[in-house]
């Protein structure tokens, strides 16, 4: 057990979250400044004591300063805990979901990709492997990406029904009856026609619409027909750079709703296996075959669809390296257009979670030891990183990466990791998060992420972002 002593800590999670990449929130107790109320000197246990120095920083002044004095508490509790517990993350002392902004940022101002990759390396500790996975990757984007104009926004529909509960999830996705479904379609019919009068008073144009999960496919035909119906004729698509709708779920998928698909010239969907091993998918709640999968490839491009994300995840329930390398295979003999190789991020509310709570540190090594094998397989075939975030509880603290072949990278994914567009979240569960260019900022307008109290509270949730929108 370890007692550790952070004088100057305003915000305890911030620190908490670097001490959870090697310990167990079990195996210490976080004593700042306010709380020191000498409860640690008189348990009458055997704690290790850690105190973190109070530094000083003359040379900075404001936002500056709090950052770096934060960085350095951040530095001398990963030197302490590095050689306690002998363990080397490779984020260093970074816990963010979004350090490739963190290496844009730090190209923009030392104006050398050299520069940058050093400070990642020696200031912030990473492995030469993530400094330079994150420079590649900013690098993909400045080519390939150009600067979000003012008036273009990404749009993001929330579908929240699945199938099934995969062990895993700690989304808010549901089974959903058909009459649940059908007045949850009538409130995002409702959003979607509100958003679009809201939109054109802006001036605003979409850049790219995404329909996510839950499984969108998950609707029936017409369903959906009427969705993508409304989504084409509400919203001024003529700029419009990218439209994707996620399949997921293989055992969704049938040829009418990807000749609807199609209809509506969605150009991209995701058929997203996660492992290729039948035994895997049963643990994991999965209804569907590895077949399911090969087969829902063959119907998509039959019904002429150009562009198939793929996911996969890396640290699935008993599964070693080699199980993952054979899932690896078998997709890529599938050829899709882009990769997205995920880390196993347990949260919460999943019940693999409540299964085991100790997971995530359990599979540290096979995972470094997959997504390793993962890179080296797709670099071969000839993919390259173009985006990456990281979650929280993730196995071993690792990332999720997405692969492109060619010019095929997901515009929307770029968006939403970088934070310089508006996003406009629209049903169950949607996030909105408005960009002010002048300041920098972002500000979020939240939906409630029940689908049921989404519908009954639909006019609260639209006076909300009127109010934050034209405000
Ligand atoms: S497909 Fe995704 S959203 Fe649906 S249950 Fe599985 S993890 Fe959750």
């Amino acid at each position: 057990m370890f007692n550790i002593h952070i004088a100057q800590a305003k915000n305890k999670y911030e620190f908490e979250e670097l001490i959870k990449v090697f310990l167990k929130s079990s195996e210490f107790q976080l004593i700042c400044a306010e709380e020191t109320d000498g409860t640690d000197e008189n348990d009458g246990t055997n704690r290790t004591k850690i105190i973190v120095p109070a530094f000083t920083n003359d040379s900075k002044v404001g936002e500056k300063k709090e950052k770096e004095l934060k960085n350095q508490i951040k530095r001398f509790l990963y030197k302490e805990l590095q050689q306690l517990t002998g363990e080397t993350p490779d984020w260093g002392i970074l816990t963010g979901v979004r350090p490739v902004k963190l290496a844009g940022e730090l190209l923009q101002r030392e104006g050398s990709e050299d520069k940058a990759r050093k400070i990642l390396v020696d200031d912030y500790y990473l492995t030469h492997e993530k400094a330079q996975l994150l420079m590649d990757i900013v690098a993909y984007q400045r080519k390939r990406v150009i600067v979000s104009p003012s008036d273009a926004v990404g749009l993001y529909l929330g579908i929240p029904f699945c199938p099934t509960r995969c062990v895993y999830c700690s989304f808010p996705a549901n089974k959903g009856t058909e009459a649940g479904i059908s007045a949850y379609l009538v409130a995002l019919h409702s959003e979607i026609s509100f958003v679009s009068e809201m939109m054109r008073q802006k001036g605003w144009h979409p850049e790219s619409v995404y329909i996510g999960g839950g499984t969108p496919t998950t609707l029936s035909e017409l369903q959906l027909d009427e969705l993508l119906k409304h989504v084409t004729e509400a919203f001024d698509l003529s700029r419009l750079k990218e439209f994707t709708v996620e399949a997921g779920r293989p055992d969704t998928i049938t040829v009418g709703k990807l000749e609807v698909i199609k209809k509506y010239n969605v150009q991209r969907i995701s058929i997203n296996p996660q492992s290729m091993n039948r035994t895997t998918l049963e643990r994991i709640g999965r209804v569907h075959q590895p077949e399911d999968i090969e087969e829902a490839f063959r119907l998509a491009r039959a019904a002429g669809i150009p562009m198939i994300n793929t996911d996969v995840i890396a640290g699935l329930p008993e599964e070693e390296t080699e199980d993952f390398v054979h899932t690896m295979e078998q997709i890529l003999a599938l050829a899709p257009e882009n990769i997205t190789v995920h880390t196993l991020a347990l949260k919460r509310a999943s019940r693999l979670k409540e299964i085991d709570s100790e997971y995530s540190y359990k599979q540290g090594k096979r995972v470094r030891a997959m997504l390793n094998r993962a890179k080296e397989m797709l670099d071969h075939a000839g993919f390259k990183p173009y985006y990456l975030y990281r979650q929280k509880q993730m196995t071993g603290n690792f990332e999720n990466v997405g692969y492109a072949r060619g010019d095929t990278a997901g515009i929307y994914n770029i968006r939403i990791m970088e934070e310089a567009q508006t996003i406009l979240a629209l049903g169950a569960g949607g996030i909105s998060k408005v960009y002010y260019p002048e300041e920098n900022r972002l500000e979020r307008i939240a939906n409630v992420s029940n689908y049921e109290i989404y519908i009954e509270r639909l006019d609260e949730m639209l006076q909300r972002k009127e109010e934050q929108l034209l405000k």
